[in-house]
C-alpha cells in the first residue's frame, strides 16, 4: 500500500514593537537577563494588560496578506497552564474569535498553484525563557538546576495555523520559507529562527493514497531551521507508515526532533483544549477594528513575494525566481539585470556567490555587479571571487579586476588536463559509465592546479573533449 503524508503547521512568529503585548516594557533579544520587565509582565497580582495598537494592527496586516477574514470582534481569553515561565499561571491568546480567519497562501510550483489553506492567524502572548542548566542539549531531564528569563514574557506573537493541506516534508519547506519572507516584507518581524523568533510545531499523520480520512496525528514541536523541520517530518512519516504497515495504531503524541541524531523523543500526551479552561479575559475589551483601518492596512500591502515568484518565472525559472524571491534578492536581481547582466547569469551569481561570501547586500552597486556577472568566464577565477567578496565595500570599482584575463590557451592547459585525468582513473571511469556530474569535479582539480586561473569554460570543453573521445 503507499501512502500519503497530510501536513499542517503551527508558526509562531515574534512581532518586532518597540514594546511588549499588554505592558510598556521593551521588546528585544540579547538584554542582560530579567532586565526587561514589569509587574504587568511578571504576573503580579492586581496589575492590569493595555494592549499594544501596533501588535493588533500587524496581525491583522498579516492576516490580509494571508487573505484572511478580518473579524470584526476578536477576544482575548485565558489560556491555563502552570509553568515556571508563566507568572500568571496563563496565557493571554485569542482563542475561539480569533482576529483572522480563512485564508490561503498560494504556493508557486511546476505544476501550478498549491493552495495551503490558513484556517487562523490570532495574537497572543509569548512565555518567558527557561534555561535548563547541565544535563544534555539544554532539556530538562538530566538538568542540575533551570534560570528563568522573563525579558521575553509578553512578546507579541503571532500564530498561524495552516488546514492540513501540506502533502511533503519538502512542501512544508518551501512553505515555510514564503512565509517567513512574507513577515519580513511587511515589516512586522525579523523572523529569525536562530533567535527563537520564528517557530514552527508540525502536526503530521498518513493515509492511505488517495483516501481523504484524517487518521491519528502527532505533532513535533519547537523546531528551528527550515531543514530539521523537514527531516523531522520525514522522520515521523517514515515512523507512522511502519506502525500502520506493522498492524499496529500510531498513538496522539508530541515529539522532540533532535537534529544531530535524526530521532524523533516522545514527549507528553498532548492537551485536549478542555485541559486549559479557557475564558474570556475580563481586563481587556474585545478588538472591533474600524472598517477604515482595515481599508488603510490592505492598501499598504507590498506585492507579495508569491505574485513576484510568478512575474519573474516568466523571464527565469521557478527554481531560480524562487530562490531570489524566498532570499529577497529579487530586486537586486532586476537592477542587474536592467544594467546590462545575463538574467540566468546574474541569478546564479546573486544566489550563489554573492550569498555564500556574505556580502551586505544593500551597499552593492547592480552596475558593477553586472560587469562583473559579465566578465565571469573570462577572468581569473580568483580575481572573480575577490571582486565578489568586495562588492559591498564603499566606493567599489570592479574596473581593476575586469583587465584580468583568465587563462583560456588551450595548448597551456591541455597537459594540466591531461595530467588531472591520469591521477583520477576511478572517477573517469565512472565518467565514461554516466555518471555526468563528475565533470565539476575535474574542473574544479584543474582550477586548483592552476591556482584558480584557468577559464572554467574552457577546461570543461577541454576535459568532455577528452573523456568522451
Ligand atoms: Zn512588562
Amino acid at each position: 500500500m503507499s501512502w500519503e503524508p497530510v501536513i499542517g503547521l503551527e508558526v509562531h512568529v515574534h512581532l518586532k514593537t518597540r514594546t511588549k503585548v499588554f505592558c510598556r516594557c521593551p521588546v528585544g533579544f540579547g538584554a542582560g537577563e530579567n532586565t526587561q520587565t514589569c509587574p504587568v509582565c511578571l504576573g503580579f497580582p492586581g496589575a492590569l494588560p493595555v494592549i499594544n495598537r501596533r501588535a493588533v494592527e500587524w496581525t491583522i496586516k498579516l492576516g490580509l496578506a494571508l487573505g484572511c477574514e478580518i473579524a470584526q470582534h476578536a477576544v482575548f481569553a485565558r489560556k491555563h497552564y502552570p509553568y515556571p515561565d508563566l507568572p500568571k499561571g496563563y496565557q493571554i491568546s485569542q482563542y475561539d474569535l480569533p482576529s483572522c480567519i480563512n485564508g490561503k497562501m498560494l504556493l508557486p510550483t511546476a505544476e501550478g498553484d498549491r493552495v495551503i489553506g490558513i484556517v487562523r492567524a490570532h495574537l497572543e502572548e509569548d512565555a518567558a525563557k527557561t534555561i535548563h542548566v547541565g544535563g544534555r542539549s539544554g532539556r530538562i531531564g538530566g538538568a542540575d538546576y533551570s534560570l528563568i528569563d522573563f525579558n521575553r514574557g509578553g512578546t507579541p506573537l503571532v500564530e498561524i495555523v495552516t488546514a492540513p493541506d501540506i502533502r511533503s516534508a519538502d512542501e512544508a519547506r518551501r512553505f515555510l520559507q514564503l512565509l517567513r519572507q512574507t513577515v519580513v516584507e511587511l515589516g512586522i518581524s525579523d523572523a529569525e529562527m536562530e533567535k527563537g523568533a520564528l517557530r514552527v510545531d508540525a502536526n503530521v499523520s498518513v493515509r492511505p493514497t488517495g483516501s481523504d480520512e484524517l487518521r491519528t496525528r502527532t505533532e513535533i514541536k519547537n523546531m528551528n531551521s527550515f531543514n530539521f523541520i523537514a527531516r523531522g517530518i520525514e522522520a515521523e512519516v517514515e515512523r507512522q507508515i511502519g506502525v500502520w504497515d506493522s498492524g499496529d495504531e500510531v498513538r496522539q503524541q508530541t515529539y522532540d526532533f533532535d537534529a544531530a541524531t535524526g530521532t524523533l523523543t516522545a514527549r507528553r500526551s498532548k492537551e485536549e483544549a478542555d485541559d486549559y479552561r479557557y475564558f474570556p479575559e475580563p481586563d481587556l475589551v474585545p478588538v472591533e477594528p474600524p472598517a477604515d483601518l482595515v481599508e488603510a492596512l490592505c492598501a499598504e500591502l507590498p506585492e507579495l513575494p508569491a505574485e513576484r515568484i510568478r512575474r519573474l518565472e516568466a523571464a527565469l525559472d521557478l527554481d531560480r525566481a524562487t530562490v531570489l524571491v524566498t532570499g529577497g534578492l529579487d530586486r537586486l536581481w532586476g537592477e542587474t539585470v536592467a544594467a546590462g547582466a545575463d538574467r540566468t547569469a546574474a541569478a546564479n551569481v546573486i544566489a550563489n556567490a554573492l550569498v555564500g561570501a556574505g556580502v551586505d547586500l544593500g551597499a552593492v552597486s547592480p552596475a558593477e555587479l553586472a560587469k562583473l556577472v559579465g566578465a565571469r568566464d573570462r577572468i581569473p577565477r580568483t580575481a572573480f571571487d575577490e571582486a565578489i567578496a568586495k562588492l559591498g565595500d564603499p566606493g567599489f570599482s570592479a574596473e581593476p579586476y575586469l583587465t584580468q584575463e583568465a587563462v583560456a590557451d588551450s595548448a597551456e592547459l591541455e597537459p594540466i588536463v591531461a595530467r588531472v585525468l591520469e591521477a583520477n582513473p576511478g572517477q573517469v571511469e565512472a565518467f565514461r559509465n554516466g555518471k555526468q556530474g563528475l565533470l565539476g569535479f575535474f574542473v574544479g582539480q584543474v582550477m586548483k592546479e592552476t591556482d584558480g586561473k584557468a577559464n572554467p569554460r574552457v577546461v570543461s570543453e577541454l576535459v568532455r573533449s577528452r573523456l568522451e573521445a
